[in-house]
């Protein structure tokens, strides 16, 4: 699938593009030109006190191949050059792309007892057969789908309120996110465990840190392509954040650009994600989610490995109008397809911000796409606003006072 040149065509001519390679009903098309209109009485039911809908740039990062296979990316994000860099990144490691891999779709629900019993964890460890049997029913639904309770589990921990014990689940959500689904069985299961452990139950909740479900994601960038000093730089930058945790904070926050931007085109939970995400680099210390090395032919390996939590079924996955069309342009069908997709964006979105920050610098990209926002802002429109780029970015000076400037410049044809 070849998609070079894709950002030069107009909005019109890239829908017609995408239906060569996406089958996309008029509908569809009607609805993404509609800026993919959520309407009112659809978002009313969505949340509470609902006054209004907000719009994001949905767009498709393109160069991608993953597992061998051409993908096309789409996401939502209101920052300007996070979708072009991803599809730079994956330019620059074709014609191999992306491997990549999921872990089984297995997340965590913790139930909290307090003041339980002296002997309360050998208890609960007695009748494990029993809960466990007990547990499974309420995870019955999700059968049907080759998921279901897999584990449970009995720790304790020492407070400054007093013992605590922990009952965890470990339960195949297969293709959703899995919060509802957990936080029913925890919650049902909760008073079994009351009459074996004694006390009071408290939380019970999914953990967002999923450490059972993670994705991971490699490529490599050959030394033909993108040269030996471009690598020891980024190599240098990588350097930096797997040391300086003020430093790792923005190289994971590049990584999350374009996870989340995938995450929100498609409805998932990017709070979610984000939360398991920056716990998961918390683990013994602050950490990079991305690991870069150098083969001994000088190429550059980039790796990531994180926890995704994202589903193709369920939550705002199938109330959003257009997170069907994302997940219709992505390609897949299961959670894990979707999670290793959005592992390799992280990771293509890592690797093109330390190339640029380590070499030429961010900037001058930025700049120039922040300047048509500054164009529009000060009240350019149509071919004005590519005319108020090129003054501005002529000059090297990116204010509002100069795109209004530029602007009335333009209309008395100075
Ligand atoms: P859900 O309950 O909407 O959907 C899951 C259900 O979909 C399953 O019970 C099953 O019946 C059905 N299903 C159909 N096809 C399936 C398939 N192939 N695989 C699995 N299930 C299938 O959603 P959920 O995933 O249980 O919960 C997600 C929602 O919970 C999100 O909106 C999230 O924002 C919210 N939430 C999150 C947290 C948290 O992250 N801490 C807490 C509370 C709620």
């Amino acid at each position: 699938m070849d998609l070079s040149g894709f950002y030069k065509r107009t909005i019109e001519e890239r829908l017609r593009i995408l239906q060569q390679h996406v089958q996309l009903s008029d509908e569809e098309i009607a609805l993404l030109k509609n800026s993919g209109a959520l309407d009112l009485p659809r978002a009313d039911r969505m949340i509470e006190n609902v006054i209004g809908a907000i719009h994001f740039p949905l767009g498709i990062a393109t160069h991608f191949k993953i597992n061998g296979k051409d993908a096309i990316i789409p996401m939502a994000i209101e920052e300007p050059s996070v979708v072009a860099a991803a599809g730079k990144a994956a330019k620059l490691c074709l014609p191999e792309g992306f491997s990549a891999r999921a872990d089984a779709p297995v997340m965590r629900g913790q139930i909290q007892l307090m003041g339980t019993k002296e002997n309360a964890l050998d208890e609960l460890k007695k009748h494990h057969n029993a809960l466990f049997k007990e547990a499974k029913k309420y995870g019955a639904p999700l059968e049907p789908f080759g998921g279901g309770l897999k584990e449970l589990k009995f720790r304790g921990l020492e407070s400054q309120r007093g013992k605590i014990v922990i009952a965890e689940l470990f339960v195949d959500v297969r293709d959703a996110m899995g919060a509802n689904s957990i936080n029913t069985i925890a919650e049902k299961l909760a008073p079994f465990l009351v009459e074996k452990a004694g006390g009071t139950m408290r939380l019970r909740i999914i953990s967002n840190l999923a450490t059972e479900r993670k994705a991971y994601a490699q490529a490599t960038w050959k030394k033909e392509e993108i040269g030996s000093e471009a690598i020891e730089a980024i190599l240098d930058g990588y350097e930096m954040a797997r040391i300086d945790p003020y430093r790792c904070a923005t190289h994971n926050k590049g990584i999350m650009n374009g996870i989340d931007a995938v995450a929100l085109a498609t409805g998932n939970d990017w709070r979610a994600v984000e939360a398991g995400a920056h716990a998961y680099a918390s683990l013994d210390g602050y950490h990079p989610l991305t690991h870069y090395k150098k083969t001994q032919k000088g190429d550059l390996v980039g790796k990531i490995e994180l926890p995704l939590a994202v589903a193709t079924v369920g939550g705002a996955v199938n109330t959003s109008p257009t997170a069907k069309i994302a997940l219709k342009i992505a390609g897949v069908k299961t959670a894990q397809e979707l999670a290793m997709h959005m592992a390799c964006v992280g990771l293509a979105n890592n690797f093109a911000a330390l190339y640029a920050l380590t070499t030429t610098g961010i900037q001058a990209g930025h700049m120039k796409l922040h300047a048509k926002n500054l164009a529009v802002m000060a009240g350019a429109k149509g071919n004005e606003i590519d005319q108020v780029v090129e003054a501005l970015s002529a000059k090297g000076e990116y204010t509002f006072p100069a795109a209004e400037n530029a602007l009335k410049r333009i209309r008395h044809g100075k």
